[in-house]
């Protein structure tokens, strides 16, 4: 089967316990749960049985171990994420507003996070691998910008694919050499995995069908637009695919995007349909949002397929 790897941050989330309490004044706290988007779709894509490996940083500190032993116990390749001594484990503070919104405190650029590169266990995980995922969220730094394009090229020399999932606020776009890297990621990419509106970063286009054409254009073999609890959207060169989302009871949608992406690249890289692909993201994103934390709602092969055998699904 095809190995994924993937590059970037590991964190903790610690969420307020309630809906509307914020961090101006002092209140319950609930965590801290392994976290970050590359740690995420990881442990997703291993959870479903795909041979997936993570390069990352942690310190030597328990936030780094509980996220180490979750990736492990769930069957990814743990080899080169690396424990630094003098740096701590990348940490995420989470609020959640009465309108569904959520506000994040970050340590990750000056944490254990921002020390990530490729070293020779990198090198070593880089060298078995068929497929690179990127994150936009990842792009923080120059340095990270770099581990990126070693692990972009390096499975490209080999013959292997590239997945994108922008991710991206913004604000990020005017950070120093940003728009350069998602310029020179987008010409890599094979499959993108925008969610709705950020596909209009990346396009010229006002309308979805047109945008995704310049996409197709580019050179990018499918298009996967995310669409919250509607579901999802499969373009290639040729057509389209709809496929609804289930019907569940949304706690805590972080990690959805990032769960639906390994599970569409998995099956994606097994050569499944985009019918089949579409369907099982849409049930790993679903079931992530059931649960409290970001990689709380991690779904394995049985139960998800379980799933969307029986559960509802909404309008697409
Ligand atoms: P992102 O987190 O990247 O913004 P989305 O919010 O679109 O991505 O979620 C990714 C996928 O997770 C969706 O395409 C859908 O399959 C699933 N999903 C997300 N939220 C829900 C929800 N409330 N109900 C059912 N499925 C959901």
């Amino acid at each position: 089967m095809k190995k994924l790897v993937c590059a970037g941050e590991i964190l903790v989330e610690i969420m307020a316990e309630r809906i509307g309490q914020s961090f101006l004044a002092p209140g319950p706290l609930v965590g801290p749960f392994p976290s970050g988007a590359p740690a995420i779709f990881i442990d997703q894509a291993a959870r479903l049985g795909q041979p997936a490996g993570l390069i990352a940083a942690v310190g030597d500190d328990d936030f780094g171990r509980l996220n180490i032993e979750r990736l492990r116990a769930d069957g990814a390749d743990i080899s080169a994420i690396k424990v630094h001594r003098g740096a701590a484990t990348g940490t995420a503070f989470v609020t959640y507003e009465t309108d569904g919104s959520r506000h994040f405190v970050y340590n990750i650029k000056h944490s254990a996070a921002g020390l990530i590169e490729i070293g020779a266990e990198a090198r070593t995980l880089l060298a078995s691998a068929d497929h690179f995922h990127v994150m936009g969220t990842s792009l923080f730094s120059p340095e990270v910008i770099e581990v990126a394009r070693i692990g972009i090229e390096t499975v490209k020399a080999r013959g292997g694919t590239v997945s994108f999932d922008p991710n991206i606020r913004k604000e990020m776009l005017d950070l120093p050499g940003m728009r350069d890297a998602l310029h020179f990621v987008l010409s890599k990419t094979d499959v993108f995995l925008p969610s709705g509106p950020e596909l209009f970063i990346f396009a010229k286009a006002a309308d979805e069908e047109s945008a995704v054409r310049e996409m197709l254009d580019h050179g990018i073999s499918a298009v996967v637009i995310k669409k919250g609890a509607q579901g999802a959207v499969h373009y290639d060169k040729t057509g389209r695919t709809a496929s609804p989302g289930f019907v569940v009871d949304e706690i805590d949608p972080t990690g959805a995007g990032d769960c639906f992406a390994a599970a569409f690249v998995s099956f994606w890289l097994r050569g499944e349909t985009p019918e089949k692909a579409l369907r099982i993201a849409n049930g790993c994103g679903a079931l992530a949002v059931t649960k409290k934390g970001p990689m709380e709602g991690i779904a394995s092969l049985a139960t998800v397929e379980a799933f969307v055998a029986t559960a509802r699904t909404g309008t697409p």
